[in-house]
């Protein structure tokens, strides 16, 4: 036997060694104590056994193992007391209350317990393990004794009285172990060890007169009612580990109180028992109380917490989106302005070179610079999108007639439509649609949706565009084509930005699928709304825009809704044309003088204001980012100086709609983004 035991104890590690002796000493201890209070103060049938609470809490820390120093210690606590004779029933209750630690320690385990007693979950399972899991040993000590007729009063009342000694042991002594082991430094500011202290103090004060003293009244109040109210401060304040201390303390206040000084009538074993009971039924409900004050406050921390790195997260994806964005307006600039030259010069040399040697030279340019073009309104797409996105975008609304802009889109697509061979019918009221919208923007609406039907319809393909007004439904304008459709499980995803499908079918299908995104942005931003039909793949589709009724002013058909015939159109014009960038100004000055009007170039702004000072112009086209001064400057000097006349034109490779809002308030009457065109220039001066 001892040679067993030895070769076990070799196999131990000087720390597992070290638990067993900790355990042992501690639960031997504890167990004398029980014993001394039990004989000499004869504290039966209130029962203090400090050792289950003990054995509990080392189980739950240290493994089950630690059932040997239990019942090693029990066991021989009980030896020592009464000597050899009571070996069997030693053996035992030994046996019984190392088996009960480790059940209840396995039940709580399997239920999930763990020592985070801030945790209400964890708390309401260790006040259950008292109450529940303290009934083994004394259940099995009373069958034996019941057995062997050694029991003196009646088996209830001796297995109430183990089981009651147990809870209160539990109760008392497990959360505070756990709470305490193993020993963390904290650091308090002074002020908290102020708190504490005065809390301590106000407890043992309480703690004297409540059980030092025969339960004095003050104010007609009982001082049983006072404890509740410094434990309150202990749950809100202190947290769980101060808690269990106080709940320690005024145990030990409690019993040593009610046995020495013993100041009441009522005997004993009785005073005890109900100190007991209310000890453990404070501390049972202040537990609970304190975890769940616990869980809230760190939850509120861990929400904080997280709330910070959120915030943090979004700075910077706000950073990266600023820098994305700078980024791609930079992008769509520098795409733009060498476009500019190559236009204008496209566009001068397909006059001069005549029609039949045109098309093989040019082409390949024409092509590429439509693509680049195409590239840079692309960029202006997502930039459009992202700045909806983040509820910077401003429409500039206006009355406008529906039926024109339709028309102005129509004009748009007109030259893909007939490369493609398309076939367009249009079909409008008569009476003119006014709407409160942002032409530029309605037009945009209008020619992706346009565009698309040419793109996803074969070439040689039917497309229509019915306009309906109803005054009840507003007005509907739907664009059909008899293309390659789509299936009714994407009818809705095609808005979603970056949805293309099919992507191989059409060479056309240049997009990167943010078009109808932007379109039902745009729309929404309108009050208007978009969606798709189509019957299915093959079968064509219908685009329809639905304005309500709210946002369409119906006007006379009587009243004129063509423009007037351009009057300007072949008029004559002195132009300043500012540009730094000497081949776009000089391409485009060979353009405007092939159309009859006087050209003055200038390449930065002080020249420019000279020139305009000597010559004044009708018209200056001032390009935005002069090498000396900004194209606003020029803009704010012009117009001091020479008042309303000059018809001031914006060119510049930034498309944005605040570069175009700016514009405007600085005094500009038009903005063109580059790359411009005779035909753009054309069309400001007509009117
Ligand atoms: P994309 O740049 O690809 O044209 P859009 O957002 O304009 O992007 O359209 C998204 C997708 O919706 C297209 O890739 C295409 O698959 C589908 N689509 C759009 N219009 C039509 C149409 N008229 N007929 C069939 N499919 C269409």
């Amino acid at each position: 036997m001892t040679g067993i035991i030895g070769q076990y104890l070799n196999t131990l590690t000087r720390r597992a060694f070290a638990a067993y002796v900790v355990v042992f000493a501690a639960y031997f201890i504890a167990a004398k104590f029980g014993l001394y209070l039990y004989y000499s103060f004869n504290t039966s049938p209130a029962l203090i056994w400090p050792p289950v609470g003990i054995a509990l809490a080392a189980v739950l820390l240290l493994g089950y193992r630690m059932w040997i120093p239990i019942f090693v210690a029990q066991f021989f606590a009980l030896l020592w007391q009464s000597g050899p004779s009571v070996l069997l029933i030693s053996l035992i209750i030994a046996a019984g209350y190392a088996l009960q630690a480790v059940v209840a320690a396995y039940i709580l385990n399997r239920l999930g317990f763990s020592r985070a007693l801030d945790k209400t979950r964890n708390m309401v399972l260790i006040v259950g393990a008292a109450l529940l899991a303290t009934i083994l040993e004394p259940a099995i000590a009373t069958l034996y004794q019941m057995q062997q007729g050694l029991l003196s009063v009646p088996p209830l009342l001796n297995l109430g009285r183990a089981w009651g000694a147990g809870i209160f042991s539990v109760l008392v002594l497990t959360p505070l172990i756990l709470t305490w082991y193993p020993w963390q430094r904290t650091t308090y500011t002074t002020r908290q060890i102020g708190e504490i202290l005065a809390a301590f103090g106000l407890l043992a004060l309480n703690n004297i007169f409540l059980f030092w003293t025969n339960y004095p009244q003050y104010f007609g109040i009982s001082v049983i009612f006072f404890l509740p109210a410094v434990l309150i401060w202990f749950a809100l304040r202190l947290h769980t580990r101060w808690l269990t201390l106080a709940v320690f303390l005024t145990s030990v206040m409690g019993v040593m109180g009610t046995i020495l000084a013993h100041p009441t009538a009522i005997p004993l074993n009785e005073q005890l028992l109900s100190d007991e009971i209310y000890i453990g039924l404070v501390a049972a409900i202040f537990y609970v109380f304190v975890s769940v004050v616990e869980e809230r406050r760190l939850a509120y921390a861990n929400m904080a917490e997280n709330n910070t790195a959120l915030q943090q997260a979004l700075k910077k994806i706000s950073r990266d989106d600023k820098a994305k964005t700078e980024f791609l307006a930079i992008l769509a600039h520098e795409l733009r302005n060498p476009l500019a030259p190559i236009v204008s010069a496209l566009e001068l040399m397909k006059i001069k070179m005549g029609e039949e040697r045109r098309t093989d030279m040019l082409e390949p340019i024409e092509v590429a610079s439509r693509h680049s073009y195409t590239v840079s309104r692309l960029l202006d797409d997502i930039l459009d999108i992202s700045r909806i996105s983040r509820e910077e975008f401003k429409l500039k609304k206006e009355v406008v007639s529906l039926q024109e802009v339709l028309r102005d889109s129509i004009e748009t697509v007109d030259a893909f439509y007939k490369q493609r061979g398309h076939t367009l019918t249009v079909s409008m009221p008569k009476e003119q649609l006014d709407v409160l919208a942002d032409p530029l923007r309605l037009e945009q609406i209008f020619v992706n949706i346009l565009y698309n039907a040419g793109k996803y319809t074969n070439p040689g393909g039917h497309i229509s565009l019915e306009v309906v007004y109803d005054p009840h439904k507003g007005v509907r304008v739907a664009v059909s084509d008899d293309g390659i459709g789509i299936a009714a499980s994407k009818l809705e995803e095609i808005f979603e930005p970056f949805t293309r499908l099919s992507e191989s079918r059409f060479e056309a299908g240049t997009g990167l699928g943010i078009g109808l995104s932007l379109t039902r942005k745009l729309a929404t931003l309108h009050g208007a709304e978009v969606w798709a039909e189509s019957d299915g793949e093959g079968k064509g589709s219908r685009f329809i825009t639905v304005f309500p009724p709210s946002a369409i002013h119906k006007r006379a058909a009587s009243l004129p809704t063509a423009a007037p015939a351009p009057t300007g159109a072949t008029k004559k014009y002195s132009i300043l044309i500012v540009d730094d960038n000497e081949d776009a100004a000089k391409s485009l000055c060979l353009l405007l003088q092939r159309g009859g009007h006087a050209v003055q170039i200038a390449h930065d702004g002080a020249s420019g204001l000279k020139l305009m000072h000597q010559n004044p112009a009708d018209v200056v086209l001032l390009d935005i980012g002069l090498p000396d001064m900004s194209g606003y400057d020029v803009a704010k000097l012009v117009r001091q100086k020479h008042g309303k006349e000059p018809l001031l034109v914006a060119l510049t490779g930034y498309g944005q709609e605040e570069d175009k809002i700016k514009a405007r308030e600085i005094g500009f009457n038009h903005h063109l983004t580059k790359p411009v065109g005779i035909a753009d220039i054309q069309n400001i001066l007509a009117y």
